[in-house]
């Protein structure tokens, strides 16, 4: 028989720890964004396929074989932040109102492939795009902000590699010179990258297959790729990586998949997470608002994984719901006990009750269950002389208070 309670493949259900965990990532992202002076954007999960289509690539993997595409709309659930939020930016005109703009968001990404260890259909990115400069100090502050959130929340061991591919003149350049080498070397090649060479070169320099890594060490890939512009300007920005103490590892082989990026990329790699080991990239994509019809302006961004970066957090988060819990008996005095839980409540102060008809003990085993810091026990003959039991559940001892003093005492010892 068919089982109507089983979660879809490749998507994850968040409960305690495990939400609070996730909550705890985007409040400490959120805050450092809005440090940075970025404004937060919601912005729907679906989007028209061209959108994609035009700005990562029709050859890109994720176009190939990655986007989860409604058939009958041709509308897709979006794959990635980039390419929407510059169809927003481009829709709604932003660039009239300033000549720069930051924005971040959080949000659900999906895929259209088979779901695999560390692939997802529904996952999290945590993301931010930037408008309108194309200044040096930019890719290095964007950099920085992406590391500062990944430790800030607790994520450890993490590589920065960066490259640039340099405008688009570079780009193609470059694509001519990989055909070119590539092509002597095709036979060394894995199935998928003989078919990448003419496509899609640029995809075989980061081919985990050990055959295509000893073809790719055996280029000579440098700096010199890039014009004059475009190589003063990633120097400039390796220099100010240096200068504000954020270690990275330049590596000519880094790519990214996706067609927009231009000058710097960059990449967040940890080695506990495998061999599909990003947890978070980004780069320019200095062409692409012209490139989707909208004017001139240069931008960059980075997305973080929320899930990948739940792998790497080691500490576990406190868990805190109710702290307080209200207990009473007999029986027909809930409607007191009622009373002085709603009075907690309007004081603030996180606290429950049973809503079911339970002896005093199996109240005190769920409040004990719950975690609870205080439960408070509300009796006949304590209430006739307008007390309470406030019992610390920590030390397990108990004592008697007056119900007007409540809330203050609670307050008090409450952290
Ligand atoms: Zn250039
Ligand atoms: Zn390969």
């Amino acid at each position: 028989m068919k089982k109507y309670y089983e979660k879809v493949k490749g998507t994850l259900d968040f409960y305690p720890p495990r939400s609070i965990l996730f909550k705890n990532v985007a409040d400490k992202a959120g805050k450092l964004f809005k440090t940075f002076g970025y404004e937060e954007i919601i912005l729907p999960v679906l989007e028209e396929t061209g959108v994609f289509i035009k700005s990562v690539g029709q050859t890109s993997d994720i176009v190939r074989k990655q986007i989860f595409k409604i058939e009958s709309k041709n509308i897709i659930l979006r794959p990635e932040g980039t390419a929407q939020v510059v169809r927003f930016y481009i829709e709604k005109a932003i660039y009239r109102q300033r000549d720069f703009h930051k924005f971040f968001y959080i949000g659900p990404m999906f895929r259209g492939e088979r779901p695999q260890k560390g692939r997802l259909r529904q996952f999290h990115h945590i993301g931010c795009e930037v408008f309108g400069s194309q200044s040096p100090y930019l890719d290095m502050e964007v950099i920085k902000l992406a590391m500062l959130i990944l430790e800030s929340c607790g994520v450890e061991k993490i590589t920065l590699k960066l490259n640039s591919l340099g405008c688009e003149k570079d780009k193609k350049n470059f694509k001519n010179f990989l055909i070119r080498e590539l092509e002597g070397s095709k036979e060394k090649l894995c199935l998928v990258c003989k078919g990448r060479v003419l496509t899609n070169p640029l995809r075989v320099l980061d081919c985990k297959h050990q055959s295509c890594k000893r073809v790719v060490s055996g280029l000579n890939l440098t700096k010199n790729n890039l014009c004059d512009s475009c190589r003063a300007h990633f120097e400039k920005v390796l220099s100010l990586l240096k200068k504000f103490n954020i270690p990275y590892d330049y590596d000519p082989t880094l790519v990214r998949g996706l067609d927009y990026y231009s000058n710097t990329v960059f990449e967040f790699v940890s080695s506990e997470l495998g061999a599909k080991d990003a947890c978070g990239a980004g780069g320019r994509y200095n062409d692409l608002v012209k490139n989707l019809g909208g004017p001139e302006i240069p931008a960059i961004g980075f997305a973080l994984g929320v899930e990948r970066m739940m792998l790497l957090i080691k500490e576990a988060p406190q868990v805190s719901t109710a702290k307080v819990f209200v207990a009473y008996t007999p029986r027909d005095i809930y409607p007191q006990a009622y009373k002085v839980l709603n009075s907690l409540r309007e004081n603030g102060i996180p606290s429950d009750i049973s809503y079911n008809d339970r002896p005093l003990k199996r109240q005190l085993r769920l409040a004990q269950k719950l975690g609870v810091d205080f439960t408070v026990i509300v009796g006949e003959e304590e209430l006739k002389d307008g007390c309470l039991i406030l019992r610390n559940m920590r030390e397990s001892t108990q004592n008697k208070v007056k119900l007007d003093d409540l809330v203050a005492v609670l307050k008090e010892n409450l952290c």
